[in-house]
């Protein structure tokens, strides 16, 4: 059974959805402030977190960074509405996904079953070891690691999902639709332009400090790394 860890402080939320979960089938529980949220997080083994932005102790930005340097369980962030600049920090900080408050339930059981399905098939793909290499950025996909000419990068997950995504369909244009399903996942819904803020971001990590043209931009149509 699959186990989910709420974080939420609005304790009459934390508890409809607790309800809801349960009702699917999936083992719960609650923690009603950031620090005991991170404590059981980084304590039980879960196979999803829930995690409100806005937070009495830690608030869920910092619980997830913090998550991050242990555990890479996925987790699903709650935003306020209109609330951009959390969204594009909790995905930058390491979130699976966000969803925007107030949410119908069956929008949420949607995204966890997604966040399950993503997460199930990277668990799959990548029994071989895969190892790609353009133009002296190489990319391990087992070890999550990323070096140019041998120098370590660091990247965020998703830089490196979108990155991954644009190696493996090297000297293919993809549209930023395209990039969004492949990277967010099918059922992702939000800004496109969130894929222009992670090129820019892999642009500054890559190109910038190692003097190279990697993704290409191509007018009216998106992205490419041609080989
Ligand atoms: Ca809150």
């Amino acid at each position: 059974m699959s186990k989910i860890l709420i974080i939420e402080d609005e304790e009459k939320i934390a508890r409809f959805v607790e309800l809801e979960l349960k009702h699917e089938g999936y083992e719960t529980a609650k923690a009603f402030d950031g620090r005991k949220g991170l404590d059981e997080a980084l304590k039980e083994d879960y196979d999803l977190i829930l995690l409100d932005v806005m937070l009495p102790g830690l608030n869920g930005l910092e619980v997830l960074r913090r998550l991050r340097q242990e555990k890479q369980t996925p987790v699903i962030m709650l935003t306020a509405r209109d609330a951009v600049m959390d969204k594009v920090s909790g995905l930058d900080a390491g979130a699976d996904d966000y969803i925007t408050k107030p949410f119908a339930i069956e929008e949420l059981l949607a995204r966890i079953r997604v966040a399950f399905k993503k997460r199930g098939s990277t668990a799959a793909s990548s029994s071989a070891s895969k190892k790609l290499e353009i133009n002296g950025v190489a990319l391990d996909e087992d070890r999550h690691e990323v070096s140019v000419n041998g120098e370590f990068v660091e990247l965020t997950n998703r830089e490196f999902e979108l990155l991954h995504t644009l190696m493996l369909n090297k000297n293919i244009v993809l549209s930023r639709e395209k990039l969004m399903n492949m990277v967010c996942g099918y059922d992702y819904v939000g800004e496109t332009n969130i894929i222009d803020v992670y090129v820019r971001y892999l642009r500054t990590k890559i190109d910038d400090r190692f003097n190279v043209k990697l993704i290409t931009t191509v007018r009216g149509v998106g992205y490419v790394i041609k080989e």
